[in-house]
């Protein structure tokens, strides 16, 4: 059965083995230290008054208050959201941030509410969650079907409710709210930081590394628009309908200009169309997954020729092919420190709020640059002590600071 919960415990397992981590206190790591489940009304268009479900998975905070999305979906489900708020837990602690992991969710349809409705489920949300949230306890941010919109929404209830305007309760706000200048861009960005990292440990020359990058999305885009500034050649792009390339290297501002006018990259002339299946197989150096989880399987793993990911989706990789991976030689940069940079930035956020202070976006991207930096050495020197893969490395890093911390 496909657990994710289960896999999020077998994924940390070895790094714990390395630590010489006991089962018992492995287990204490691993669940969640509260999932809060609530049931709360919201009064529909139609007048009739419906009960949603939610939860909030609060999985350590040893080293900070929680942190982590909140999504909208049809889908959420417990194991689910365990899962994602062990993985937090993790990428906090890989990024050094003084942060725990947490992840929440509503069972709701977005598309079959009313802005009205879906207004009145985030307010019903945040009334359910009062007393386990704060800026202190848990700040959450927006996750799939959730946005800046709806975290205003929830700052302005919580406010209501605890007399005192409360912005540093969340994070991934609009900037007029309290939201920071650099998030739109940090999770590329940080992407592209660990690119370049990467590049000088294998002394790759940026004009001769070509990349493919699967989903152009927000953070798709800032990947590729941000390691084209640095020299690189990006020659494979894509969205949902398929992707394009060129091995020369691709314009990426006016190919996102294209799909912006045309809707899809389709039919862009100056490449070929390429599936996103094939993609993931392209004679390229660096491979950037940046949408979907469970891309690479045990069934395309062997065939793919890239010698470097760099996972900037969360958990593109599947176990089994992780390990075909590691037998090729392909270094897999995982995604808890890759991606790291959006939540590092909330960090950044929620430190602006606290202290009200206000940073440029030139100030944002530049400490972030300072912490992937940091981060993507402190794992190297671990992977490099004890020989072992980047993503074992990473969440050794990750499980040391979090024991440290409870200690
Ligand atoms: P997004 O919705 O902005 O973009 C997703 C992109 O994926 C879109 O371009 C879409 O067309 C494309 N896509 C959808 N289905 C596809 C398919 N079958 N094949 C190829 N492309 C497909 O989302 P995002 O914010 O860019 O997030 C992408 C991934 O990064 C997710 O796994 C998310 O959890 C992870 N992530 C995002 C952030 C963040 O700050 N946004 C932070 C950490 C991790």
């Amino acid at each position: 059965m496909n657990d994710p919960f289960q896999n999020s415990i077998k994924q940390i397992s070895e790094s714990a083995e390395i630590l010489g981590i006991l089962p018992g206190a492995l287990k204490k790591l691993t669940e969640p230290q509260r999932v809060v489940t609530v049931h709360f009304p919201v009064v529909m268009d139609s007048g009739e008054e419906k009960i949603f479900y939610g939860l909030r998975s609060q999985h350590n905070n040893a080293r900070g208050p929680y942190k982590g999305g909140i999504r909208f979906s049809p889908e959420v489900n417990e194991s689910e959201v365990k899962a994602l708020s062990s993985w937090m837990t993790w990428k906090c602690a890989v990024a050094d941030i003084p942060f725990g992991g947490g992840k929440g969710g509503v069972v709701v349809d977005t598309r079959l509410l009313s802005k009205g409705e879906l207004e009145k489920v985030a307010r019903g949300f945040v009334r359910a969650l009062f007393d386990v949230l704060g800026p202190n306890k848990d700040v959450p941010a927006p996750d799939m079907y959730t946005n800046s919109e709806t975290m205003d929404i929830m700052v302005d209830e919580y406010s209501k409710i605890a007399g005192a305007r409360a912005e540093a309760t969340f994070t991934g706000k609009s900037i007029g709210n309290g939201g920071s200048e650099g998030r739109t861009e940090a999770t590329g960005f940080g992407g592209a930081v660990v690119l370049k990292l990467l590049a000088e440990k294998f002394s790759l020359k940026p004009e001769e590394t070509k990349i493919a990058i699967q989903g152009i999305g927000n953070v798709g885009q800032y990947f590729g628009i941000f390691a084209e500034k640095q020299g690189f050649k990006i020659v494979a792009l894509s969205d949902s309908k398929g992707g394009i390339y060129n091995e020369d290297g691709i314009d990426i501002k006016d190919a996102l200009a294209y799909k912006n006018t045309h809707g899809s990259l389709a039919s862009y002339e100056k490449a070929s169309f390429v599936s996103n299946e094939d993609l993931l197989l392209l004679p390229v150096d660096v491979l950037v997954p940046s949408a979907l989880e469970n891309v690479i399987t045990a069934e395309n793993a062997s065939k793919i020729h890239a010698k470097y990911i760099i996972e900037m989706a969360n958990g593109p990789v599947t176990p089994e092919a992780d390990v075909l991976l590691e037998e090729k030689g392909i270094i897999s940069v995982p995604d808890i420190l890759a991606n790291s940079g959006g939540v590092a930035t909330s960090y950044f956020e929620w430190y602006q709020n606290m202290h009200k202070e206000t940073w440029t976006k030139e100030d944002v991207l530049s400490k972030l640059t300072e912490k992937m930096t940091k981060a993507f050495n402190d794992v190297w020197a671990v992977k490099t002590e004890k020989n072992i893969s980047t993503r074992k490395a990473s969440y050794v890093v990750a499980l040391q600071r979090v024991i440290d911390a409870g200690k």
